[in-house]
């Protein structure tokens, strides 16, 4: 298990969501770190989670970050530029 790992699309934050089910906060932000907490479960948690709930060490058992792959980035944006250029200013 490396500490990293190349995700097509980042999850949401399990504790965002979570917290906006139990009407704690509005926003559910994207998740940078699918790791254990503290508690002993795992999550898939944003930033701000991660620092607050996280083990705090990332690895074989603790947890890896998560990395937006830049290929499919490249091609979704690809793709948006073709498509205005087939279709024209509105
Ligand atoms: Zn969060």
């Amino acid at each position: 298990m490396s500490k990293e790992v190349t995700v097509a699309r980042l999850p949401e934050c399990d504790l965002c969501n979570y917290g906006k089910a139990n009407g704690v906060q509005d926003v559910v932000r994207t998740a940078t770190v699918d790791g254990r907490m503290r508690t002993g479960s795992w999550a898939n948690m944003c930033d701000p989670h991660w620092r607050d709930y996280g083990v705090g060490r990332l690895g074989t058992g603790y947890g890896q970050r998560l990395r937006l792959s830049t290929e499919r980035l490249t091609h979704t944006v690809r793709e948006a530029n073709h498509h205005s250029i087939q279709h024209g200013p509105a």
